[in-house]
Formats: structure tokens, sequence, C-alpha cells
């Protein structure tokens, strides 16, 4: 085992002396292909995803033990202990690298919990990158999400950003390689989160019943659609195979994504294993006004807009 790294006089220079912020996006799905069930638990994934302009900020300062202190979404609810990610993720890092993991962190959240925007894998990545900063670990992006994918399947592609392809469990990330092109969102936040496991088991069982929709299948038409960079073409492309399994567990969404679509949205899907709703509009004044109406409709708890593809987890 590697030694750990104590900071002495000269080493204090490698790392930072004084606080790193790190800002980290929340991710949407475009395309949500699940596959068969695999040996170790989890699904095959086939799926492409893109990082929105909803973010969460972790600073990180020099301490004398590891603590975790936090504000905004979640807070009272989020554990802050050794079960938090962003906890998890500093051990990871500090193992890997072999110095002391030691850092006095603070979160603010605005990503909801358990809302299928992967919020806490977000703040894990986030904890990567704020941590080798601070420590002066110095490790490459590939390398920080080498780690990451150890600790959760959206991890490496919050380090990276932007718009990939996600497979294996989602955790092999590859970009997608297009002109670039600013796509605008509107994101109806619920009350109350759902869990990602409850909604992968509620998929095999609609499955197994023969409930269940057919699968997506190929990200070829999505990714057709991004390259012709109209919002209309990529509104028919856009699709989720986890979307019965929330609608069944929450029905009510199904109000929120009609209420969406009448003010204007091109489409409207269900982000991830829900219950946030996600939608896409013409341009940015559209999406404004559809924030607005589904506001004044009651169907979510808040509706924000958003746009991307946005970088991952960097200082800023
Ligand atoms: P995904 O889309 O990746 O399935 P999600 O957006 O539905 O995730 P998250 O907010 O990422 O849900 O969190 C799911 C669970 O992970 C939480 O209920 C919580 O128990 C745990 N968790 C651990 N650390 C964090 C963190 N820093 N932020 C949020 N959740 C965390």
């Amino acid at each position: 085992m590697t030694e750990a790294w104590r900071p002495d006089d000269e080493d204090e220079r490698r790392g930072a002396a004084g606080p790193v912020r790190v800002r980290v996006p929340a991710k949407v799905n475009l395309h949500l292909g699940v596959g068969p069930l695999r040996r170790d638990g989890y699904h095959e994934l086939n799926t492409v995803y893109h990082a929105i302009s909803i973010y969460d900020e972790l600073t990180a300062r020099r301490g004398d033990t590891l603590a975790l202190t936090m504000e905004g979404e979640g807070t009272g609810e989020l554990a802050l202990d050794d079960t938090n990610l962003i906890i998890r993720a500093a051990h990871a890092l500090a193992g890997y690298a072999g110095v002391l993991p030691h850092a006095r962190l603070h979160l603010r959240k605005q990503i909801p919990l358990a809302g299928g925007l992967a919020g806490g894998s977000a703040d894990a990545a986030a904890a990567l990158v704020a941590c080798d900063a601070l420590w002066g670990t110095g490790l490459s992006r590939d390398e920080l999400a080498g780690i990451a994918a150890d600790l959760g399947s959206d991890v490496p592609f919050l380090i990276y950003g932007g718009t990939a392809l996600g497979t294996g469990r989602g955790e092999a990330v590859s970009p997608v390689l297009v002109r670039p092109t600013t796509w605008h969102w509107v994101v109806a936040i619920a009350d109350g989160g759902l869990s990602t496991p409850a909604a992968y088991r509620e998929l095999d069982r609609l499955r197994d019943s023969g409930a269940a929709g057919a699968p997506l299948g190929s990200t070829d038409a999505l990714l057709g659609a991004l390259r012709q960079r109209d919002p209309r073409v990529l509104a028919r492309t856009l699709g989720n195979d986890l979307q019965d399994a929330a609608l069944a567990m929450r029905p009510t969404l199904a109000d929120t994504l009609k209420a969406g679509e009448a003010a204007g949205a091109l489409t409207g899907i269900v982000s991830g294993s829900g219950p946030t709703c996600v939608f896409l509009a013409a341009d940015a004044a559209s999406a404004e006004r559809i924030a607005a109406e589904l506001t004044t409709a009651g169907v979510c708890r808040q509706a924000r807009v958003a746009h991307g593809p946005v970088a991952g987890a960097r200082i800023s």
C-alpha cells in the first residue's frame, strides 16, 4: 500500500492554498435504452447523456479532517456522513493518490434529490475535481473518470459533460462529436423523489408481464437528429425506456407531460428514472413561456429553463 502523503511546508505548494470552487451540471438522457438485466444486477444501457445548465457547487478548503456541510436542495434530508457520494469520492481519490483525505467541503445544492438528474453523481464528480486541485494530486480527466466509474454509472460522464454516448452500465463514455448547437430545455421539478433501483424493478415487472412498450433500441436516429441541429427533428427522436415505469409509479407525471406540450413544448420526456420531466423548446423565448405556464398550471414544484450541452465538473 502507498504511504499516505502528509503536507509539509514544501508540499503545501503542491495543492491550492485557498478555497477551490467547482461547478457541476445536472444530466438528462436524450436516449435511455435499457437492455437486459446482467448477472451483476445492472442493466445493459445504451444511452445519450446531455449536461444541462442546472448546477451544484462544491467548495473545498484545507482542513485537519474530512468534513462536509451543505445548503439548498435536500438540506436536512441528505446524510452528510460516509454514505454521501462526496465523502466516498474524496476517500476514493485519496486512496488512489496515496494522500490523506483531509478537506472541509461545502455543497450548495440546486439539483433536486432523487430527481433523475444524477445530482449525487454530479456531486461525486465535483468532489474528485475539487480534491484533486486542493491536494495537488494532478490527475488527468481520464484518470479521474476511472475512479469515478467505481462510484456510480453516471459519475464518469459528469467529469466530462457535453453530450456523450454511454454504454455498459453507463460508465463507458465517449463524446458525441457534432457541430456546436445550443438546445433549450424546460425542467419541471416534482415534489419528492423516485428511487432509481425501484424504477428499474418496475420496468422489469412491466416487461415480465408484457405491459412494457417496445425497447428503444439503437441511438442512430437521435445521433442523426443532433447533427441536423433542428429542435423539431430532435424532438421526434428523444426517448426513455424507464418512462413507463416512472409513470406507473407516479401517474400524475402524465399530467405534467401533457401540460408542457400544451404550453408549446416540442416534446416532453421523463428524465432518467424521474420524477423530473424535461421539455425541448424551439428557442430560449419559448422555453421561458413554457416554464411560466407550467408554474401557473401547478403541475410541478418548480419549472426552470436550462440549456445544453454544458461542460462537466470544472473549477469556477
Ligand atoms: P440518477 O439519475 O443518477 O439515478 P437521481 O438524480 O435520481 O440519480 P440522486 O439525487 O443522484 O438521484 O441520488 C440518489 C440517492 O443517492 C439519494 O437518495 C441519496 O440517498 C444518495 N446520495 C448520496 N450522496 C448524495 C449526494 N451528494 N447528493 C444526492 N444524493 C446522494
